[in-house]
């Protein structure tokens, strides 16, 4: 399969420079955004880097090569390739233009590959500079966010020293996120390749009870706050304080640090998200008998077709009203359903004897309380800044991604980088998206995506079952449509009968001989990607 269709060149009738003016338009070459990197809450440079390994050959490098350089680009701005690739809800493939067509480029299995491929060849994370810079930046917290951060800045020459209150780094890719979605020895393999940049990590150290913020922002030149949000909002019910009522990134936390819990028969997960599913999977795998009630499925429907077929009820659209305790001990959680038409709503009990709670949670502001100012989460700015010296990000400043946690690290680091510098943070410079109605989405060859869906990767998405060998991978690179960026596909030089258009050595795309041009507008109508402009 070819990234290209087959084009004839047509006939080529060369007019004299000038002559046979057809209006006065004239080419110019528009790099647009792709819409998978908007997509990515990181902005990960998805086109490039398939580009890359789909015209492998063209460049003169193997497909090892080109892998390994694709890996290189991808870790620039992420460092967790094996870990996203695994769990991310991938929204660029949502983003994807190819959607339009016959279906997303496969990234986030490519991403996952990729980052399997860095681990197996023991690939080193790139420094940005080998000199060592004098400030030293604390990062509390070892979840993405603060680990995001920490590799920023240590690949900068920085001096980073991480403060982690559990005894063990991740923070939710280790005590959250389950097992079964995410490989222990992946986990390990990436973390472990961040801290062998030099950065210390200190665990079992919580800020706020072993050293105050304040002594950190004393010593250090910086201090980036990546806490997460572990506290369960309270449901607001009677009997929610009883013994078997437990938080769901409580009840994770023990399940991944292999604690002993008695579920009993009967389990009800409070919530349908993200968490309320993994939370339900893991329970009925004990043997439990799970119903999940949630005012709201906010989790991908073939997510919770998949629980389903595996024996867990849902009630929904429903609310609990009261847990029903007896000796302390939850019995029941009575449950009304919303009817949306202002009847008097139904109640009904689900006997329970255990209860999960995964709602909603926030951060814990114990130790953080002056710099919070008063509220439940961090306030930062577009730059990552909570205050003078201080950063933060990830979770504690909104529920968001393992993907958004790296985005926030990363930023605070750039932003701390050019304020140690003297320079004030870089202003992203809008770029216009690439939208499918602006491509030439028929000159590309048909080539249906193979897997079969673009779910959230939970449960339902068989994509880490997949094993395409190098030759799947390579042709699944290849159905990227190179959206907004020139692919080097001569169609705009074979269109053009005034040889306008100069071929220049690989990768650096054409050059324009605007005298030449007549303003025909052939080259533009023609450009698969949408990357030629008339002006
Ligand atoms: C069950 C579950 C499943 C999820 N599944 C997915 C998924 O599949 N895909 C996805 O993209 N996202 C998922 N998420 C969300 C994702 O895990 C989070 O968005 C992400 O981990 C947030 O990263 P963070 O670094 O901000 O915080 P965390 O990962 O929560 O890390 C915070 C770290 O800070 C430490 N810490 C806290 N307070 C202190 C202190 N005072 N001093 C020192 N250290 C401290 C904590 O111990 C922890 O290690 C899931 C979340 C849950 C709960
Ligand atoms: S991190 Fe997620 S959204 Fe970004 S490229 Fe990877 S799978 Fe896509
Ligand atoms: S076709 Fe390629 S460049 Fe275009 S949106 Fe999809 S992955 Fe991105
Ligand atoms: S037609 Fe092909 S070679 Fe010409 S600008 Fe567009 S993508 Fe590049």
């Amino acid at each position: 399969m070819g990234l290209f269709k087959e084009v004839r060149k047509p006939v080529i009738k060369v007019a004299p420079a000038g002559v046979g003016e057809i209006s006065p338009l004239r080419p110019l070459f528009v790099a647009k955004s792709a819409p998978c990197s908007s997509g990515c809450p990181n902005g990960n440079q998805i086109r490039d880097l398939l580009v890359m390994i789909a015209q492998a050959k063209d460049y003169g490098l193997t497909t090892e090569q080109a892998f390994e350089k694709a890996w290189n680009r991808i870790v620039e701005r992420n460092p967790l390739p094996a870990i996203t690739g695994r769990v991310c809800p991938h929204p660029c493939e949502d983003a994807c233009n190819r959607n339009a067509k016959d279906g997303a480029v496969a990234f986030h299995e490519i991403e996952r590959r990729l980052g399997d491929f860095g681990i197996a060849r023991k690939l080193k994370l790139p420094r940005i500079t080998s000199d060592a810079r004098p400030q030293k930046i604390a990062v509390v917290g070892a979840g993405p966010a603060g680990l995001s951060c920490a590799y920023q800045l240590a690949r900068r020459g920085y001096g980073v020293t991480i403060f982690e209150s559990l005894s063990l780094p991740g923070g939710l890719l280790r005590y959250g996120i389950p097992e079964f979605r995410l490989q222990r020895d992946v986990l390990e393999a990436e973390i472990g390749r961040i801290l062998r940049l030099g950065i210390e990590l200190r665990c079992n150290c919580r800020i706020g009870r072993d050293i105050s913020l304040e002594q950190l922002r004393g010593d250090y030149n910086a201090v980036f706050v990546g806490t997460g949000a572990w506290k369960p909002m309270p449901l607001h019910v009677p009997g929610e304080s009883a013994s078997n009522v437990m938080g769901a990134v409580d009840f994770l936390r023990r399940v991944n640090a292999n604690e002993n819990i008695e579920l009993g028969r009967k389990v009800v997960v409070v919530g349908a998200g993200l968490t309320a599913i993994d939370v339900a999977y893991i329970a009925q795998g004990r043997s439990a008998h799970v119903t999940m009630v949630a005012a709201e499925i906010t989790a991908d429907k073939a997510e919770m077709t998949a629980l389903q077929e595996k024996g867990v009820r849902v009630e929904a659209p429903a609310v609990p009203v009261a847990i029903i305790a007896k000796d302390g001990r939850a019995k029941a959680v009575r449950s009304a359903y919303l009817s949306g038409t202002g009847a008097e709503p139904i109640e009904f009990d689900l006997d329970a004897d255990f209860v999960i709670v995964a709602t909603n949670r926030e951060p814990d502001l114990h130790g953080f309380e002056r710099v919070s100012d008063g509220h439940s989460w961090f306030r930062i700015d577009n730059f990552g800044r909570a205050g003078a010296g201080l950063f933060a990000g990830g979770d504690n400043t909104g529920l968001s991604t393992v993907t958004g946690a790296i985005a926030q690290g990363r930023l605070a680091a750039e932003t701390m980088d050019r304020e140690f510098q003297g320079l004030e943070p870089e202003k992203p410079i809008p770029v216009p998206v690439m939208t499918p109605d602006k491509m030439k989405l028929d000159w590309y060859q048909a080539a249906p995506r193979r897997l079969p869906t673009n779910g959230t990767g939970h449960l339902s998405d068989p994509i880490h079952a997949t094993e395409w060998n190098e030759e799947a991978l390579v042709n699944e690179a290849k159905r990227c449509m190179s959206c907004g960026m020139c692919m080097d596909c001569e169609t705009c030089w074979m269109y053009c009968s005034n040889n306008c258009f100069v071929r220049l050595p690989k990768g650096q795309h054409s050059s324009i001989k605007i005298e030449l041009c007549n303003g025909c507008k052939k080259c533009a109508e023609a450009c698969p990607s949408g990357y030629i402009e008339l002006f």
